[in-house]
């Protein structure tokens, strides 16, 4: 009897050291996320009320935050997404665009810093292409959604259309729809419930049931397609969700 009490014991205390150490990183990230939102908002002060631009050719993988513009000894480096905060030095730490929950993150990170800011590109984890992006694989997904999104979209949908549901430039923030989601986990804090952090314009960050992923996993991804093959559509259902989210 008194075995099992211990073992009771013993197991409850590591169930609550787990449930704090995931409550410190769902703290942490909520941090990072506030973090954002200031500097979104400075960002907009910055520039006349615009928010830091979308790209139709990023497909809807919004969570790249640099790329190499050019041949790669070119050295030109253009700030996407919210990697425009760091380039305008509203935001220094790198690890802000990571969700400390996710795995490997950390480590994504110190790759990415070494050389600083950003590593040297191209940083491989597609073998056959190759890559020229810093991408925060599992970051944040940054998506400003604007009644000037919404009114492109002809059926109801988000991205009826690819070409035209997809602003390429940068959104002003006054289009910005205030009630919904802007920046959020792209990966679940709690993969059986899928807990998620939302920011919104407001500064304000709920932690919530995300969409659930497509295969249980812990990720967003649909196996959706383009229409011309290509992947790249595997946020959408979270940007949908975004939308969708309201406080
Ligand atoms: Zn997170």
């Amino acid at each position: 009897m008194l075995i099992m009490v211990v073992v009771f014991v013993l197991l409850n205390a590591g169930a609550l050291h787990v449930g704090g150490r995931l409550r410190a990183k769902t703290l942490a990230c909520r941090k990072n996320l506030k973090e954002i939102g200031t500097a979104l908002v400075d960002f907009c002060d910055m520039s006349d009320g615009t928010l830091p631009a979308l790209e139709r050719d990023t497909y809807i993988y919004h969570y790249y935050i640099v790329r190499r513009e050019t041949a790669p000894s070119s050295g030109v480096y253009k700030w996407l997404h919210l990697g425009c905060l760091y380039d305008a030095g509203l935001l220094s730490d790198g690890r802000t665009f990571y969700c400390p929950v996710a795995e490997g993150a950390t480590d994504e990170y110190l790759i990415y810093s070494n050389p600083a800011p950003w590593g040297t590109l191209p940083q491989v984890y597609n073998s056959v292409v190759g890559n020229q992006w810093v991408r925060t694989r599992e970051g944040y997904l940054y998506w400003p959604q604007s009644t000037t999104i919404l009114t492109s979209a002809p059926t109801g949908e988000m991205w009826p259309n690819y070409e035209q549901g997809y602003p390429t430039s940068a959104t002003a923030v006054t289009y910005l729809d205030q009630t919904r989601a802007v920046v959020a986990d792209i990966v679940f804090h709690q993969e059986e419930r899928g807990k998620v952090n939302a920011l919104f314009w407001d500064g304000s960050v709920v932690y919530q049931n995300g969409p659930t992923g497509a295969d249980g996993t812990r990720w967003y991804f649909d196996s959706m397609q383009r229409p011309d093959g290509e992947d790249g559509w595997e946020l959408v259902k979270l940007a949908r969700w975004m939308y969708a989210l309201q406080q």
